[in-house]
């Protein structure tokens, strides 16, 4: 396991996970990921791109919901742990992330070339 893949899943896993409202994306859109995070991404070509940034949108957004629920990044697991991202429909864990943690991910989104998703 590479340096930053430990990175990623030693965050991960201390993002508190939390309940959103059934079939809710209103948080989804344009995101950016490290290249660790790219790789375990499905490419899109650059039309998919471009049609996703056209409407503020993902282009890993389907009809259902995230497609990439697994391995969405980083930003996407934080949006509605910390009072910095909360999320516009009243949703979020019991515990919000731990402020310690919450610095770590932007230190880590700091130290690491994060490109459009
Ligand atoms: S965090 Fe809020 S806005 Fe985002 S998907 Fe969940 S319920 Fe919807
Ligand atoms: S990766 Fe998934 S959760 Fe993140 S913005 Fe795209 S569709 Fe939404």
């Amino acid at each position: 396991m590479t340096p930053n893949s430990q990175i990623i899943r030693f965050l991960r896993r201390r993002i508190p996970a939390f309940e959103c409202v059934p079939g809710c994306h209103d948080c989804c859109g344009p995101v950016t990921a490290s290249g660790e995070e790219m790789a375990r991404l499905p490419l899109k070509s650059d039309a998919e791109h471009a049609a996703a940034l056209d409407e503020l949108s993902c282009p890993h957004l389907g009809d259902t919901g995230c497609q990439v629920y697994e391995e969405r990044p980083l930003i996407c697991r934080l949006f509605g742990t910390t009072p910095r991202l909360a999320c516009p429909n009243g949703k979020r864990p019991g515990t919000l992330i731990e402020p310690h943690i919450e610095q770590q991910i932007y230190q880590y989104f700091k130290a690491t070339r994060h490109v459009l998703v």
